[in-house]
């Protein structure tokens, strides 16, 4: 197997991961940063962005980690998409002897690093009730801008109250001639400007205090059952497609055995982004971060890149 050998690996090309090569770069790091799927994050798949300050007109997801990923380019950076880092391993920690601290095996390559950035961000939560696994893809998604346009005057259900949830929801509106949101409470956790906008939009029905029990179809969605909470009443509502976002889980499985996590999984650090073991940082969605957004995902990525350099150099 080819082996590389490097002082950082980041894994996740993300915001985070990307900024934080960008950094890297800077500080004259030899680095790799490597992706498993196609470099940019789970942003590519936000319609748009309109809170990223210096674009005060709305850019889409896609865009944005475009411009991203040409900032890299401009200093040479290139990602090396579809590489799974499949297991880190911490082996050493002499560095005077040349010997690597971590041993990272990909399928292809093992990458033998000094310090590693976690960028991993995190997965859509699931609701994990009945009928689900099978009807993935066949009316449930986890993305509105990938699968919204399927859904040109039908009828489709969006699940949570969340920010992610009430921007994906109006979005839908666009091609949906109706979109209900289901939300296990009668209060949205979203930020105000965007209850405003959902409370106004004719298009969209709530179904507060209410849960999804079971979904039902043979080779597509056909139905939802839901339960009114407050009613203790099940019913069942037709729709064409059900778009899920309960909240996301951390993708921080790499490491669950060599850095401390929180209760959710998320990976613990402190304001340089340093894990409980030295060598490895976190930044982004896969971190205990009080706000998951792309602008925290890049300030963790610059000042993870810049603790890792006085790690290395100490
Ligand atoms: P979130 O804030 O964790 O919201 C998840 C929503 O799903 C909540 O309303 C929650 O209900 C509901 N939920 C959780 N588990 C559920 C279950 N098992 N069954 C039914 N409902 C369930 O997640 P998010 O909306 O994806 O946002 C994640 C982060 O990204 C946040 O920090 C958010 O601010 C940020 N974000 C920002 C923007 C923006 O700035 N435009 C856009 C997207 C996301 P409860 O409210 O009852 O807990």
């Amino acid at each position: 197997m080819q082996e590389v050998k490097t002082d950082l690996l980041i894994i996740g090309a993300g915001p985070g991961g990307l900024s934080a090569a960008l950094y890297a770069r800077r500080a004259g790091l030899d680095f790799e940063i490597v992706e498993k799927k196609m470099a940019g994050g789970q942003i590519i798949n936000t319609a748009s962005v309109e809170n990223y300050p210096g674009f005060k007109d709305d850019i889409s997801g896609y865009e944005l980690a475009q411009n991203l990923l040409g900032h890299c380019k401009r200093f040479d950076i290139e990602v090396r998409e579809y590489f799974a880092v499949n297991s880190i391993e911490s082996v050493n920690t002499r560095k005077k002897d040349k010997s690597y601290h971590f041993k990272c095996p990909g399928d292809e390559k093992l990458i033998w690093t000094n310090s590693v950035i976690m960028a991993t961000g995190a997965s859509p939560d699931r609701l994990n009730v009945e009928g689900e696994s099978g009807l993935i893809g066949k009316g449930i998604s986890f993305c509105a801008t990938c699968d919204g346009a399927l859904y040109r005057d039908r009828e489709v259900a969006v699940v949570g109250g969340g920010d992610t949830a009430i921007d994906e929801a109006i979005f839908l509106t666009k091609f949906a001639k109706k979109v209900y949101i289901i939300h296990r409470r009668n209060e949205l956790r979203a930020v105000e400007i965007l209850k405003d906008r959902v409370l106004k939009n004719k298009k969209i029905e709530f179904l507060w205090n209410s849960v999804v029990e079971k979904f039902i179809g043979k080779n597509k969605l056909e139905e939802i059952l839901i339960r009114n909470k407050k009613e203790n009443k099940t019913y069942k509502l037709k729709v064409d497609g059900v778009f899920e976002y309960i909240g996301w889980k951390p993708n921080s499985e790499l490491v669950k055995d060599l850095v401390e996590l929180d209760e959710k999984n998320f990976i613990i650090t402190n304001f340089k982004m340093e894990t409980s073991l030295p060598g490895i940082f976190a930044v982004g969605d896969v971190r205990n971060t009080p706000l998951r957004q792309v602008i925290t995902a890049v300030a963790d990525g610059a000042i993870a890149a810049i603790y890792v350099d006085r790690f290395l150099s100490a």
